[in-house]
């Protein structure tokens, strides 16, 4: 599976998109189902955004075996974290109500992860790290949340959209220039459009995607 890379990763201003990536984790591009998130996949996407060094993302990879049930319980959190982020970001999307309920799982890491941000040489720049004050695994959330909390906060103008495939799941933020993207991903789903688009002119269309403009 091939996601798209983002440049924000990492920093935390208000248009920071580490948590539509968060939420898409258990997407594929026009994937209509979740699927559940893999500790493997959780760890690989926290080194991904260097909210761990390659170093504890290697200790962290072990520890089902050596904690299953703080791996677990992480698993749990992240869980209903995406959940209440992709109906928040849905919501924000209709311009309907974020509900309370959608906003708990981000508050609840919020409020558990007392800490501050300092830089930290990675071999090759000045990045900005979180160092948390306790030593709970719920910390390893804490940039998704903040990051969740800042889109969230920053309602319609965060830019947030669902792709215009009917059957993709995954958000992004609309930073184009024209404020026009539609797709996740133009090669994938823009494409299928395209073709689907293309055979329904030529006699051969598909009634899926009859809702979609080429
Ligand atoms: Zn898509």
């Amino acid at each position: 599976m091939k996601r798209d890379r983002l440049r924000s990763s990492g920093s935390r201003t208000a248009r920071n998109r580490m948590c539509l990536d968060f939420a898409n984790l258990p997407f594929a591009p026009g994937d209509t189902v979740r699927r559940a998130v893999s500790w493997p996949e959780l760890v690989n996407f926290l080194a991904e955004k260097r909210i761990v060094s390659a170093e504890r993302g290697g200790e962290l990879d072990r520890l089902p075996e050596t904690e299953p049930a703080a791996a677990n319980n992480l698993l749990l959190m992240s869980e209903r974290l995406g959940d209440g982020l992709r109906f928040a970001s849905r919501a924000l999307i209709r311009g309907s109500r974020v509900h309370r309920e959608w906003i708990e799982p981000i508050n609840e890491i919020l409020r558990v992860t007392e800490g501050h941000d300092e830089l930290e040489w990675d071999g090759g720049a000045w990045r900005m790290r979180f160092a948390a004050k306790l030593q709970g695994l719920e910390w390893l959330l804490a940039a998704v949340a903040r990051s969740a909390a800042e889109l969230i906060a920053a309602g319609a103008k965060s830019g947030v959209r669902q792709c215009a495939n009917p059957n993709c799941q995954l958000l992004f933020c609309d930073d184009s220039r024209t404020h026009r993207r539609r797709w996740c991903s133009m090669a994938l789903c823009g494409n299928r459009s395209k073709v689907a688009a293309f055979a329904r002119r030529h006699g051969g269309g598909s009634e899926r995607t009859k809702a979609q403009h080429a």
